[in-house]
């Protein structure tokens, strides 16, 4: 789901290119007016014209190809000088002076305050809006990008920031959901629709606190990779919890309460290796103590994430 502030940024974005659109209608109704002396009737519809033909070619272009957000940047740049930017986005690639606030702990409709209490929340990418786990994820991909791209690879809910790593470095992947438009496939992780052993690597974040078995999904996870492939998986961890909490929680409210987040359904705990593990690969983890500094690689910005990723083998 989009973040509050992932929407505050995309109208923003929006207001700029509005306000690009504007001048031109502006520059050109005085040359249509000034120069040219069409009247104010042709010079009313020209503007308009250019003003509509203008915004729409801006937006193609942001949506296609980021161009809007690669002004963005170079206006950030300008604002912040080489030496300022001391902070670094692997998935994005860019030099940061800081991160954003997420803002999560100002949303109750969707998120439990109580989970944000000490955690620092200024962590999120201004232009990829990469959290801490996304980056962490890029570091190892990058130490990793041989094996990744000689691995036919699935990643279920691919996420926008990874997958910004991933195109810059011409990975070739598929990519699959069981709600989100615009993936190339429409897939229940809990009974995947494909042959035993036809991927090298899945990577999966983020998924097993919303679905309705993580033991299926993990055993369809393990089917569909080949021997000797890889899970590179994530999850919300509460290092208090000796193992996963689970609850019947049926309304939104209850959700928030007890897991923290309005579509969460479960929270992991300390044996969250030792889940995998039993689910039949060999697992190593990452966390955030052997990450650098300068992506900030934080626990959070909840309670319940502390931001490990395991690298797993089918065995
Ligand atoms: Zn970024």
């Amino acid at each position: 789901m989009k973040s509050k502030i992932e929407k505050k940024t995309q109208v923003r974005n929006a207001l700029i290119a509005s306000g690009i659109s504007l001048i031109a209608a502006l520059i050109a109704a005085a040359l249509s007016l000034f120069v040219l002396n069409l009247g104010f009737v042709i010079t009313f519809i020209l503007s308009a014209i250019v003003f509509a033909a203008v915004l729409a070619v801006m937006l193609y272009l942001w949506k296609k190809t980021d161009l809007l957000r690669e002004v963005l940047y170079l206006l950030y740049c300008i604002r912040n000088p080489e030496d300022k930017r001391t902070y670094y986005c692997p998935c994005c690639k860019r030099s940061l002076a800081g991160f954003m606030d997420m803002e999560l702990g100002s949303q109750p409709e969707k998120y439990d305050p109580a989970r944000f209490t000490d955690m620092k929340q200024d962590v999120m990418c201004p232009f990829c809006y990469s959290a801490p786990r996304q980056r962490i994820l890029a570091c190892w991909a990058e130490d990793n990008k041989e094996l990744l791209k000689k691995s036919e690879i699935l990643y279920f809910a691919p996420e926008y920031s990874m997958m910004k790593w991933i195109r810059r470095n011409g990975i070739k992947l598929t990519t699959a959901d069981l709600f989100a438009p615009n993936v190339d496939l429409k897939l229940d992780i809990t009974d995947i629709k494909l042959e035993d052993s036809s991927y090298d690597m899945i990577i999966c974040n983020h998924v097993l606190e919303h679905v309705s078995s993580y033991n299926k999904a993990l055993s369809e996870m393990r089917r569909v990779l080949r021997p000797g492939g890889t899970l590179v998986i994530s999850f919300p961890i509460d290092e208090t919890l000796g193992t996963v909490f689970e609850q019947e929680a049926n309304t939104p409210e209850d959700r928030i309460k007890l897991f923290g987040q309005v579509d969460h359904i479960r929270v992991f705990g300390r044996d969250s290796k030792e889940i995998i593990a039993s689910a039949g690969f060999d697992v190593d983890t990452i966390d955030v103590s052997s990450m650098p500094d300068k992506i900030l690689p934080v626990t959070g910005p909840a309670d319940y994430d502390s931001n490990k990723i395991f690298i797993c083998t089918k065995n």
